[in-house]
């Protein structure tokens, strides 16, 4: 899908776009994860480059783990590319960027800037933004184009998804509801 929005132009493959929103539709906890982002001036654009590392989520957050990313930016750096676009879901919830969201771009800037970040639900509803490391530039909203997933891709996805994600315990989200110390063992990229 094309995106024009005031001086950005973002193009996300539509096979990215569609794995990510499979992903969403496949697995009943939050997902997350990484892509490739080309950037020059205000022309952004994510290639069939997004990833689902290894990682841990419940009904309330995701989190990827430090070893995959670093490996995945390692990977990147080879090819001459930068790991610039995370992504994770919010099922059935609409999607949008909460306060723990905001919170967690910080972290995201060490891929460098800009980066986009994406909200996607089951609905194929996306929030987008793009950011500097202490700014949103931009965000806007839209609708994923296309047939509903069909039982193959979701099968598929959801084989994906089974290896790449595993399932906290909803005790994980007391500290985000309570406002509680968050763990820090693995870096916490979104809520
Ligand atoms: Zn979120």
């Amino acid at each position: 899908m094309k995106h024009h929005v005031k001086e950005f132009e973002l193009i996300l493959d539509p096979a990215a776009e569609r794995k990510i929103w499979c992903w969403t539709v496949a697995s009943k906890i939050e997902i997350s994860g990484l892509g490739v982002l080309e950037s020059s001036r205000g022309h952004l654009a994510i290639p069939n480059k997004v990833w689902l590392p290894s990682q841990a989520g419940s009904f309330g957050h995701t989190e990827l783990d430090d070893d995959a990313v670093a490996e995945l930016q390692v990977k990147c750096a080879k090819a001459g590319q930068r790991l610039g676009f995370h992504f994770h879901s919010h099922g059935r919830m609409e999607a949008f960027f909460s306060g723990l969201d905001d919170l967690n771009f910080s972290r995201l800037s060490k891929f460098g800037t800009p980066f986009v970040a994406a909200v996607f639900n089951v609905h194929g509803q996306v929030q987008w933004r793009v950011c500097t490391s202490n700014q949103t530039l931009i965000e806007w909203k839209s609708v994923i184009e296309g047939e509903d997933p069909s039982k193959d891709e979701l099968a598929a996805a959801a084989a994906e998804v089974k290896l790449a994600v595993r399932e906290d315990s909803w005790l994980a989200d007391l500290p985000k509801w309570f406002g509680g110390p968050q763990r820090t063992s693995r870096r916490r990229f979104s809520e």
